[in-house]
């Protein structure tokens, strides 16, 4: 019998019903992804405008962005990182480009003069329906109605609605709202991706319909991994995605 992780997050949820398998690796087994090229561009992205909104809102322009990339490029260590990629998809002035091009789309979503961000890299830790959550909400705004605007940056291409409906594609954000109110009893009015990448926003307004879709997901997905801890049986989801699977020269189903 395995334990389960003393926390579920969205993301972890999210990746139990890719495939159960993978999810046994990661936070069952303890095994660590390494960086990539994508995951690297996020997070130095949601450093420099994680700085860039302490700065005050007359200063919050180009160049000073310019200078905070420069800055936190230096200070973080960035030019070892990336060098560090085991498969880089470029080079360092590739990053770079692509990073700043991210930065720059900001001003396509919104003014960031006139954009006061209440809550960046908030922890949260909460309890949805008996389940033990954890996670980091990218940043939020309490709306005129005192209501919360939750807003999650994303450096990639947003997903193939062939593959992933409007529900699962907001399913991260829905679980922060639910987190949220059991939390800090706040609530949430909308929820947007922010794809820094096209300079677009898709949001949803938040409805007691899809919370409720969110919550049930949140709650069957645990009844789900408490089941395979007990019968030791993570199932192996093969799709395509295997592909980019890091763990897919251990895993049972390729062998
Ligand atoms: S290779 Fe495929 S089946 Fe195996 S763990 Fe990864 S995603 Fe799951």
């Amino acid at each position: 019998m395995f334990t389960p992780p003393a926390y579920l997050s969205p993301s972890s949820i999210n990746t139990y019903r890719e495939c159960p398998q993978k999810f046994k690796f990661s936070r069952i087994d303890g095994l660590q992804e390494p960086p990539t090229w994508h995951t690297h561009l996020g997070t130095f992205v949601h450093e420099v405008l994680e700085h860039f909104y302490q700065v005050d809102a007359d200063d919050r322009t180009l160049d000073t962005a310019r200078s905070l990339a420069t800055a936190r490029w230096k200070e973080s260590g960035w030019e070892e990182h990336v060098n560090g990629l085991l498969k880089p998809l470029g080079s360092i002035t590739d990053f770079k480009k692509a990073a700043f091009e991210c930065i720059t789309n900001l001003w396509q979503l919104e003014d960031p003069q006139q954009t006061e961000i209440d809550g960046m890299e908030h922890e949260v830790l909460a309890e949805v329906d008996g389940v033990a959550m954890k996670g980091y909400i990218d940043r939020f705004i309490f709306g005129d109605d005192g209501k919360v605007v939750i807003g999650d940056y994303k450096t990639g291409n947003p997903p193939n609605p062939r593959f992933k409906s409007e529900d699962e594609k907001f399913f991260q954000l829905l679980a922060y709202a639910l987190m949220l109110e059991a939390a800090d009893q706040e609530e949430t009015s909308r929820v947007q991706l922010l794809y820094l990448k096209l300079g677009a926003s898709h949001e949803v307004t938040v409805t007691p319909v899809k919370l409720a879709i969110a919550r049930g997901v949140i709650v069957e997905t645990k009844e789900a991994i408490d089941n395979a801890c007990t019968t030791e049986s993570f199932e192996c989801n093969v799709t395509k995605l295997c592909d980019w699977c890091h763990f897919k020269p251990i895993c049972p189903a390729h062998q």
